[in-house]
Formats: C-alpha cells, structure tokens, sequence
C-alpha cells in the first residue's frame, strides 16, 4: 500500500501527488486526511504533508519510494469529505491542493483545551471525622482545613477551594497519597454563546411562511434534497422559515450550517435561534480566539452541537450528517473568498450538500442574479414572502434629483426635503439613519449638474480617474485624458465626489445643533465590539441620528427608526463593474428596508444624480422583478454573468516589461487553443491600481457561455505557466465570475 501525498509548501510546480510507503508501525492508523511528516526534496528534508489517498500500485521505481516518517502529533486530521471537497475547489477555482485544503481546515492545530479540576474525598464521614482528629492531634492545620471543608461538601472546584483555604499544592498530594482525596480533571470546551435560558416564542406563520415550510417538509420527508431560493422583503419573517427548516433536519437525527455574513451576525441574531435551539447552537466569527474555534470543532465532533452559525468559513464545519445549509444574504459579496481558491460559499455549499446528501436553503430581500436566474431555469426552487410578517408596512420613497437642487442653488450634503424630515423627526423623538453609500468607489468621473456619467465607449462600465489627468477603463485598457468639462452639458462641476462620513457628521452638526449623533464607520469601529456597541447605543435610544457606510444596513432592528436617508444613492453605480448595477439596488433596498419596522410608517428619501436610472428607480418602487429584467437585460447585451461565465486571469510581478510580455503571451496561448473561438478574450488591462508595493499588475478576461470550457482553459494555462520560464518570476492568480474589478 502507497499514501498519496500532497506536498504543505504552496508551489505550482509541487502541486501534485507524491506516493510514500506506509511503513509498518503507521500501518491501520493512517487515514485520508492526516497531517504526516515525509522526506522530501534532494535532502530527504523533513516536510508537512497531508495523505489524500491510498493505491495499491505506483508508477515509480518501487525501490525509489520513501517512507512516511510520522503522523504529525497535535495536527488535527481533515475529513474524507471535505478533502475531497477540497480538490473540487481547487478544479472549479483554481489555485493548489494545498491551499484547497487549507481552506477547508476550520483550525489548523489543537489547541489547549481548558480544564476544570476538582477534588474529591474518599473517605466516608465517619473515617473522614476520625482522621480530622488526627490531623488536628498533629497539629497539622492545613490539612485539617481541607478535610474540614470537604467534609462539609465532598466535591469542589480545586483552585477555588486551595486559593481560599490557602492550601498549597503540597498538602494537596499528601492527602493524595494517603488516598483520602482524589483531583479529577475535566475537559471544559468553551461555549462562545453566553447561552442565558432565553425562550422565543414560535409566531403563528403566515400563509407564505406556511407554504414554504409545508414544501420544504414534504420534501424532505421523503428524502428529496434541493436547492431553494426564500425571496422575502426585509421582515417577512425568513428567519423563522430556517428555523422550522433547521427544526424538520434535527428531527431527523442531522445538522445544519448557517451562513451569515459576519457583520449581521449579531447577539441578536444569534439569540433567537439559542431561544430555539437552546445550547446546541455555537458560532464561528473571526473575533474568536484560536483556542475557543477549537473548542468548537471539539464539540462538533463529540456530537454536542447541532447548528453551526458563522460566516463563509462556518461551511466548513465537520458535521457528520449535515442535512441543511442556509446562506442568508445570499447575495452578499462577501461569501466570495478573496483568497486563493477565490470559492463562492454559495456554489462551494451547493456541492457539498449535493455530497453529502444536505438540502440548501439561500435567503435575501434582494436575491443575486445568480439565484434568481437558477429559479427561473428551474435549478433552484423559489419560495417569496411578499408581506412584512411582524409590525411595520412598507416605507414611503423619495427620489430627490441633485442636478436641480443644485439649479435651485442648494450645493449642501443634504437636499431639502430631507433637511425638513430631520428636523421633523427630531421634532418627534424619533430617530434618523444617515446612510452614505461609499461601496464600490473607485474613481468615476460624473457632473454635478446633469449627472452624465463618462463611460467606456467599448464595455459600457465608467472610466476611472488615474492621475495624470487620465482616464481608463478597467476591463479592455481604453484610456483618454480626463475631461474638464461636462462633455454633455458643459458643466464645470465635474469630477468624483468626495464627501467622507466624518464630513457629513460635521454638517449635521452644525446643522441641527441638539441632535446627538453617532457615526459609524471604519474608524470609529475599530475596537473588538466597536461596532456592536455603536449598535447597541443607536438602539439604546442613546442618539437622534446614526450615520455609517453600509455598515448600518445589516444587523439590528430598530424600531424607532422612521426616516433614512441615502446620500450618494449613485456611488456605487458607476464603480466600473459590471455588478454595479445590481449592488447598488441591493444596497438601496436593504437601506430603505431600515425604516419603519416598529408602529409607525417610515420615510426613505434616495438623493441621486441619476433618477432615470433603473436601479434606482426600481428600488424606490421596490420592485425586485422589475430590477431583474432590466439588470438581466444588461446582462444578456453584454455577455456578463450570470449569462456568460467570466474568467479572470489576475498576473503580478515586480518587472513591468516582463510582466507585459507574459500577458500577451499568454494571451496569444489562449487565442491559438480557443481554436474555435468559442470565448472572448479581453485585455490585458491595467487594474485600478495597476501598481502595489513595488508590484505591477495586469488582468485578461476570457468570457464564454460554458464554465467547464472555462474551467479547462485555466488548466491548460496552468501547464502552459508551468514550463515556461518567462513566468517564473509572475504570480498569476484565477478568479472565476469576479465579485469585484481589480
Ligand atoms: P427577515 O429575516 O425576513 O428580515 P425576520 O425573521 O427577522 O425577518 O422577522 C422580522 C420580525 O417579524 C421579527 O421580529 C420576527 O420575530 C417577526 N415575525 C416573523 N414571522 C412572524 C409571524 N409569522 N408573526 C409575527 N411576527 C413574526
Ligand atoms: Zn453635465
Ligand atoms: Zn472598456
């Protein structure tokens, strides 16, 4: 028998599998997955590796083949199946085996694990009272208080018990030895969740929620697995849809995972399905130290939790009979991982519950194109909530034009009709959420005054300002100088727009001088639960107005929140990305969906340069489907995902010149095997910041209907960058449907 090895050092040129014998004191120990030390290299150095599989035969000079050395002490062992999850990563993504694996690890070694030591007398009251007497004829003090104390209470905590008594560890173990108390230690897993008998309450469901759960049972029941989109508006109860979902997997003796994304995963959050679940529940989230993570995957693996909530990585929790994965918010970017493999947490879940025999549930007010698409071609199952489930209606919108309250002479932050809902709302105790939309910012060029926004005449996404008065274009490498002048009205009010949170914090200030304001931002959440507690005190009722970048869109409910206003509605819409479009409905939305959750109506005035524009137009209707058509529209014309596939080809390296060539070199490779020419190729590109650091960076496109073929041209480059030197000092990267433009 030969292990299959896959080599712990990140190297394109090692990614592959190197067979070692199993030498006969490691024999029916080894498994999939451990962590072993192996000779490698001219050496014979010790090396990290991780056993992926076994074979009975090899193809090499059997004599040559080396033994493993040892399975690595305190290394904790993959599963089989994320292993092999592991390498399907690294196909459809790209990247090496090793790193494929090093993703999937939820921690990468253990941990120590905190004990709680306790001792106990062996004596029966009667010889415990007689030995006193000789403890206390001896004159041996300290003894005799332990005994005295443990013949009050037979069992108690040891440190607490020594430090109180002031016994040191020494007559601790001459009692030890004289057999009259034993210490017992006891592994003590932390749980993250300060679980606090908590209860919720399981709300008479609306027919909507009903019909979902109803299917969602039948199906299940007779062993139906599937992939279902719940398409609610914000509050209409979707939560509680996973809740009973999560309930029928249990039932069945399975687990379930569910995703959120880390900065809606909030004590709030997490309570109400501790209200549900009670202490099966425990999170994952990047605030946690190494030790606590462990102690979680410590209590999944005794079987002690069956929900696992956290954000991407939380997918790769080792249950042993998954049956459900939610992803709430599923539209979220930040289930793409920005690391290699660059995996999308929502087609990564897909696959493991297709493996393992797990439905998915997928949730959003806004659903990606993505999965609504997948519904509409029959892949995934749709279920829509179109009502709010608890209190609150639907918010009244406003679209205020900028463009003419600048005519009106009103060049303020603020239009008027929201200055007068402040001051309203202020007037009515009622608070306010100031929301400036600074996603996706990258440098478009747009006039003030008509809102023309300076477009590539080839990929219809916004040109970027770069300095030397240049403008670019991120996708095919189109430039022109930067104009100074509206090209469509003559305006001299053009350029980006440069307004900072803190700016507008001062203005509101200034202008209405008694509100007391809280702002959150990256600076002002810096600290562990910086951003937790600006939340807290927002809801605490502790301010009028909180002001945030799409921070404030997620998390908390806040009841007494009855206006919002969207300042920069546009700035993400001409991010020169082809999800623009799409983000910023999404942002919208979900900002507009803050208001009026408690008794009262809410207002939401979205101030914009662009109100024609429809994603705009479509989130002030709050018209989802309306969005979808005209975004897919945009889509199907231009080839972009979820339509077509796009592959990214990332290439950095210290030396422009070599860099350059190697791009159109590969370029040229993907033209000659694309014989057919079946795929687009575009670029290469500089990216926005086509230099960091000292190192140069370039982008091709490969655009085409079939992600296989996709999936097949980035394997033949990678051979195609492994032989030829002119790469050696490059580093290439491969993003597949890209979240953002580089
Ligand atoms: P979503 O996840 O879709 O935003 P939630 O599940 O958070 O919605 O529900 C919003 C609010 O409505 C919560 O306070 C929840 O407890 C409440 N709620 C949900 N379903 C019902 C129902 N059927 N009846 C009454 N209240 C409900
Ligand atoms: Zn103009
Ligand atoms: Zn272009």
């Amino acid at each position: 028998m030969y292990a299959d090895i896959i080599i712990d050092i990140t190297h394109e040129k090692l990614d592959k599998i190197f067979q070692y014998s199993i030498p006969s004191e490691l024999e029916g120990m080894l498994k999939i997955g451990m962590e072993v030390a192996v000779p490698f290299g001219r050496g014979n150095k010790e090396t990290r590796g991780y056993v992926v599989g076994f074979s009975g035969q090899t193809d090499y000079d059997e004599s040559k083949i080396k033994d493993i050395m040892c399975i690595v002490e305190d290394s904790i062992a993959i599963e089989a199946k994320l292993v092999a999850l592991a390498a399907w990563m690294k196909e459809y993504y790209g990247g090496t085996m090793i790193q494929a694996l090093k993703t999937v690890i939820p921690i990468k070694k253990q941990e120590k694990v905190q004990e709680k030591r306790s001792i106990r007398l062996l004596l029966s009251e009667e010889e415990g009272r007689w030995q006193l007497e000789v403890f206390l004829q001896k004159n041996q003090k300290a003894r005799a208080r332990l005994l005295a104390a443990l013949l009050d209470q037979p069992e108690q905590d040891y440190n607490f018990l020594t430090k109180k008594l002031h016994v040191t560890r020494a007559v601790v173990r001459a009692l030890e030895e004289q057999k009259i108390v034993v210490l017992d230690s006891e592994k003590v897993l932390r749980n993250p969740i300060g679980y606090r008998n908590y209860q919720s309450q399981i709300p008479d469901y609306t027919p909507e929620q009903q019909h979902a759960i109803d299917i969602f049972r039948e199906e299940y029941g007779c062993g139906v697995r599937n992939i279902y989109l719940l398409y609610g508006i914000t509050g209409s109860g979707k939560t509680e849809v996973y809740m009973e979902m999560i309930a029928e997997v249990l039932k069945e003796g399975k687990q379930a995972i569910v995703l959120i994304p880390e900065i809606a995963l909030t004590y709030q959050t997490v309570m109400r399905f501790c209200g549900r679940f009670g202490d099966r529940v425990s999170i994952l989230n990047s605030r946690m130290s190494p030790g606590e993570r462990y102690d979680q995957m410590e209590r999944v693996k005794a079987g002690e939790v069956d929900v696992m909530i956290g954000p991407r990585s939380a997918l790769f929790t080792p249950f042993p009979k998954l049956g459900l994965i939610v992803i709430d918010e599923e539209h979220e970017t930040s289930y793409k991982s920005e690391q290699v493999p660059r995996y999308h947490a929502r087609e990564t879940a897909i696959r493991r519950a297709e493996t393992e025999g797990a439905s998915v549930v997928l949730g959003s007010a806004t659903p990606s194109l993505e999965s609504f698409y997948a519904c509409k071609e029959g892949k995934f199952k749709l279920f829509e909530l179109k009502t709010r489930a608890g209190s609150g209606e639907l918010p009244d919108v406003y679209v205020e034009d900028m463009r003419k309250e600048m005519r009106a002479g009103n060049r303020s932050i603020l239009s008027d009709r929201l200055k007068l809902l402040i001051e309203s709302r202020l007037e009515k105790r009622e608070q306010i959420m100031l929301f400036l939309n600074r996603r996706g910012y990258a440098g478009f060029v747009s006039c003030r005054a008509c809102g023309y926004v300076v477009k590539c005449p080839h990929c219809d996404v916004a040109l970027s300002a770069h300095r030397g008065g240049k403008m670019v274009c991120h996708y095919c490498g189109h430039e022109e100088p930067q104009v100074r002048n509206c090209p469509s009205c003559g305006s001299q009010y053009i350029g980006g727009f440069k307004a900072g949170t803190q700016q507008i914090e001062e203005l509101v200030m200034r202008q209405f001088p008694g509100a007391r304001v809280l702002r959150m931002d990256m600076d002002t959440t810096r600290t562990k639960d910086g951003h937790e507690k600006i939340l807290e005190a927002f809801a605490g009722e502790e301010a009028d107005i909180l002001i945030g970048t799409q921070m404030i869109v997620k998390g908390h409910d806040f009841p007494n929140v009855t206006l919002v206003g969207i300042l920069a509605a546009d700035m993400s819409l001409f991010s020169n990305d082809y999800r623009a479009g799409e983000r910023t409905f999404q942002l919208l939305t979900q900002a507009a969906g803050r208001a009026g959750r408690g008794k009262s109506k809410g207002e939401v005035v979205i101030q914009t340069y662009n109100p024609e524009h429809y994603s705009i137009e479509m989130a002030a209707a709050q018209d989802y489907d309306g969005f979808y058509e005209a975004e897919m529209n945009y889509r199907v014309l231009m080839g972009y995902p979820p339509v077509e596939q796009l592959l990214a080809v990332l290439m950095t390296g210290p030396e422009e010149g070599i860099l350059e060539t190697a791009a159109k070199y590969l370029k040229e490779f993907i033209l000659r095997i694309d014989k057919n020419k079946i795929l687009k190729v575009i670029g290469p590109a500089s990216p926005y910041v086509a230099k960091v650091n000292d190192v140069y960076r370039r982008i091709l496109y490969l655009k085409g209907a079939d992600y296989g073929l996709l999936v097949e041209m980035k394997n033949r480059m990678e051979q195609y960058i492994e032989i030829n030197s002119g790469f050696r000092t490059l580093w290439i990267q491969f993003d597949f449907n890209p979240m953002n433009i580089f």
